[in-house]
């Protein structure tokens, strides 16, 4: 087992991990930046190293400042968390370079799941269903027309190496698609410094269901159930649940098995996630695969009794598949709920600030993944994620019960939040119904 494991990263990922090393007795170093040298992750470290100013680029996105941290405080592993470099095919290979464990998949694994019009390639030549669409990229207009007398419209133009939600464009007509591949085409140079774009139909209210992954590095992978995150905003999900809504046990049991063979068919270790949109009729297909820890990642916990990051960590390590995931039960339903600094009534726009004061919900089924304490500034230069609340119920019913009272106790002063938000969705006959597909936020809730 390690020894010391260098957190690169901050905020309630960074916690989470220094939690699951502090239960399998190894040392945890935090790495902060200049803005974050109040910050939580740093005090609950066991060691804390500042490794630059506020901006990402020269803290956490610098992979030289990372390993010479992991270096300098004799770090046998570095675990990325999720977002900064934590799908960086980069830091893998200098993690290798250097003799430090890189605690995720190889880098071929981070490579193929990276572009996305690749992935599906691979999941179509392994007969996993994939959204009809381009193969590979699109370049230029002729092809991107011919792919779509084929497919019909409405498509959507996204982006091969994009994330985040981000570098996507549905056309409804061949004048759209016109006017929109050449700007997908410069969007996704600036942002994710390539012009490869595909094209994929555009599937009317799907459903967002993804499956996790576990697989050790001996050839064994083990499906740990789905969550649904259909409750987005632009693309971006805001609550999510496990196990998924109204979704039939023979298509739940599909979805596994393809999961599972999308894993098997690029050889993939560690803890990963399998994505699928859903549409009307249950068919399911691929759309992408996240080769690290999902923000999402506690609902599956609350329902299964496992620990992701302890497993993650153990694999990492050289430790078979735990035991206890062969034979594991869904128990009952966990929500997670996204609380941003965002300012619901003004198009959730960033709300940077001081936290003056706040209080945390407790009780039976609640659980809170946050690095937020008193008089702490929220940072303009992170994300506005500041906590996870996280619930559990007997069935949903209770789930649901329990999370309003939770949303109720939770204050926050200072800044503006997604709480009632969150409340407002909660209120929502559809949702309490489950009723609920990509597009409810924008039709029941008019954002
Ligand atoms: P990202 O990596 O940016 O998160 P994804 O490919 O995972 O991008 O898609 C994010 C979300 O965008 C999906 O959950 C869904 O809401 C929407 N989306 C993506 N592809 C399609 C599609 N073909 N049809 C309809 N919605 C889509």
């Amino acid at each position: 087992m390690f020894r010391r494991i260098l957190v690169a990263n901050r905020g309630e990922i960074a916690i989470r991990i220094i939690r699951a090393c502090k239960e399998l007795d190894i040392e945890s170093v935090a790495v902060y930046s200049t803005a974050d040298s109040n910050s939580m992750h740093k005090e609950l470290a066991d060691k804390s190293i500042c490794i630059g100013p506020p901006i990402v680029n020269k803290s956490y996105l610098n992979i030289s400042n990372i390993i010479g941290a992991a270096e300098v405080t004799n770090c046998d592993a570095i675990h990325p968390g999720y977002g900064f470099l934590s799908e960086n095919p980069k830091l893998v290979e200098k993690c290798k370079e250097t003799d430090i464990v890189f605690i995720g998949p190889p880098v071929n694994s981070i490579n193929l799941a990276g572009n996305k019009s690749e992935a599906i390639k691979v999941m179509r030549k392994n007969k996993i269903p994939v959204i009809p669409g381009s193969i590979g990229n699109v370049t230029n207009i002729r092809e991107a027309l011919k792919v779509c007398k084929r497919i019909g419209y409405p498509v959507i133009l996204k982006a091969s190496f994009g994330g985040g939600g981000k570098g996507m464009r549905i056309c409804n007509s061949k004048k759209e698609l016109r006017d929109y591949l050449p700007i997908a085409i410069s969007e996704s140079r600036s942002a994710f410094g390539t012009e490869e774009v595909y094209l994929e139909k555009y599937i009317p209210k799907p459903r967002h269901i993804e499956f996790q992954i576990v697989a050790d590095n001996y050839g064994n992978i083990r499906c740990l159930g789905e969550r649904e995150c259909s409750i987005q905003r632009r693309h971006q999900k805001l609550i999510e649940e496990a196990p998924a809504n109204n979704l039939s046990d023979r298509t739940r049991k599909q979805m596994a098995a393809m999961a599972i063979r999308a894993a098997e068919s690029i050889n993939y270790k560690n803890v990963g996630t399998i994505e699928f949109l859903v549409d009307q009729e249950e068919n399911f297909y691929f759309i992408e695969m996240n080769t690290r820890i999902q923000v999402e990642h506690p609902v599956t916990e609350m329902v299964t009794g496992m620990d992701l990051v302890k497993e993650q960590i153990k694999m990492a390590a050289g430790e078979k598949i735990n035991n206890n995931l062969k034979n594991y039960k869904i128990n009952g339903k966990a929500i997670e709920f996204r609380i941003n600094a965002e300012d619901p009534d003004n198009n959730f726009s960033p709300c940077p600030g001081r936290i003056t004061d706040y209080f945390i919900p407790g009780g039976p089924g609640v659980r809170i993944d946050t690095y937020i304490h008193s008089n702490f500034n929220i940072s303009p230069f992170y994300d506005s994620l500041l906590a996870k609340l996280i619930i559990w119920g007997n069935d949903r019913k209770e789930a649901i019960a329990r999370s309003k009272r939770a949303l109720e106790e939770f204050k926050v002063e200072g800044i503006k939040t997604t709480i009632p938000f969150h409340k407002k969705i909660l209120d929502n006959k559809n949702f309490l119904l489950g009723n609920i597909h990509t597009h409810f936020i924008e039709e029941e809730l008019g954002v």
